[in-house]
């Protein structure tokens, strides 16, 4: 697979860290209750189809959000996180 990463163009996926999905950083607050940082640190969808993940380009330190199809592997977009 490879990511277009906004800042170096295209490359290789091995470049990349993955962070998940792209609503990672939507974190309960510091007062939630146990039970929403459980499903927040443990949880995850494993969705057949279109996701938007957060990626990290390792070389550029770039945060890049990535819309891919899992099924297909095809990347459909990526774009800078700031
Ligand atoms: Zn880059």
């Amino acid at each position: 697979m490879r990511i277009s990463c906004p800042c170096c163009g295209p490359r290789d996926r091995r470049e990349f860290t993955y962070y998940g999905a792209a609503d990672y950083l939507n974190r309960p607050a510091l007062d939630a209750d146990a039970s929403a940082w459980d499903d927040y640190l443990h949880l995850r969808d494993n969705p057949a189809g279109e996701t938007r993940d957060l990626w990290y380009h390792d070389p550029c330190g770039t945060w890049v959000a990535v819309t891919r199809d899992t099924v297909t592997h095809a990347v459909i977009a990526a774009e800078a996180v700031a």
